[in-house]
């Protein structure tokens, strides 16, 4: 609440006698340091701030709309739970540094028809975030892997989870700068405290030959603890390349793979979408009509004749 402390000097109410101007002055003043006491802000907007204001307050309010006592009070608590709420998630979504605002309203189900609104919608509902299941996203670039892991990532902050988005060469270039600073301890364990931690574009950077070996330290301490949503433009039977060990990799999978929804995207860039269409490159159909689980990526489709 961005409202200073009122100054009592201006709020007796005018066209009072004295004494009962004095005594409704005091009254306020006593209820401003029980209201801030308890840090409820909101029904001191309205019980304090309205005091000092020109603007109609919540007895004149409360009087128009004829309010008992309890409608009151229970106006005043909705007051506060809403002001609470807006601040947590505020606050829980600037720790959790989303690259930018995408949600699921935003998100165009008809550009991707490889996608099952179904199950995203599912998703959704965050019952794999409470269970401490991972989520797959599987893709070639530009098809909403980022999108959807940052609008499922809102709806977990919404329903009130702890979430961390980092990208995989930003999450492995800390642990292994970790490594060699002696400081991979407070790192593994930074990364292991939010209840849903969201890795971004696994597989587009070569990687660090340590860093297989970290990621997997990090996977087990989160494992059946913790949810991980990872997306990667490399099917699953890649990874292996991308951390360069095969058996490193393979126990990577296993755990991440072990409760877990992989959705791959098979599909045409959105980012080409309007390009395409005002003729600069030739389109392809999307080749699969709807999938989920474990497999591949194709490779981006070559243009052809459409
Ligand atoms: P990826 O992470 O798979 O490379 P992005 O999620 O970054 O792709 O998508 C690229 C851009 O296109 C983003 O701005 C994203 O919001 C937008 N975008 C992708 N797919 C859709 C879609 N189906 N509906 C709406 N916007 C989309
Ligand atoms: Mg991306």
């Amino acid at each position: 609440m961005a409202r200073g402390k009122p100054q009592a000097t201006s709020a007796v109410p005018t066209g009072l006698p004295a004494a009962e101007s004095a005594e409704i002055s005091q009254l306020v003043e006593e209820l401003d340091a029980m209201l801030s006491r308890l840090r409820l802000g909101a029904i001191r907007e309205q019980l304090v701030g309205a005091a000092f204001s020109e603007g109609v307050g919540l007895l004149e309010e409360a009087a128009r709309r004829q309010l008992n006592l309890r409608e009151a009070l229970a106006w005043l608590c909705a007051a506060e739970v809403s002001s609470k709420e807006q601040r947590r998630l505020s606050m829980a979504l600037t720790i959790a540094r989303f690259p930018f605002v995408r949600t699921l309203e935003g998100f165009e189900f008809e550009a991707q028809p490889s996608i099952d609104p179904g199950k995203i919608r599912d998703l959704a509902t965050c019952r794999w975030v409470a269970n401490g299941d991972n989520v797959v996203l599987l893709g070639p670039p530009g098809v909403g892997k980022t999108h959807l892991e940052v609008a499922l990532g809102r709806e977990a902050v919404a329903r009130g989870y702890t979430v961390q988005f980092t990208t995989a060469m930003e999450l492995l270039g800390s642990l292994v700068k970790g490594q060699q600073q002696g400081t991979l301890e407070p790192r593994l364990a930074q990364y292991s405290k939010p209840k849903l931690l969201i890795i971004d574009e696994l597989g587009y950077l070569p990687l660090e030959p340590q860093a297989g070996h970290l990621f997997f330290q990090l996977i087990s301490r989160r494992y059946e603890q913790g949810s991980v949503l990872i997306s990667s433009n490399r099917p699953v039977e890649e990874w292996d390349e991308i951390f360069g060990d095969q058996v490193v990799a393979a126990a990577i999978l296993d755990r991440l793979m072990h409760h877990s929804h992989v959705v791959t995207i098979r599909g045409d860039s959105y980012r080409l979408r309007e390009k395409r269409r005002a003729g600069m490159f030739r389109v392809q159909a999307p080749r699969a009509s709807s999938s989920a689980g474990v497999g591949g990526v194709p490779p981006p489709t070559p243009a052809e004749e459409a």
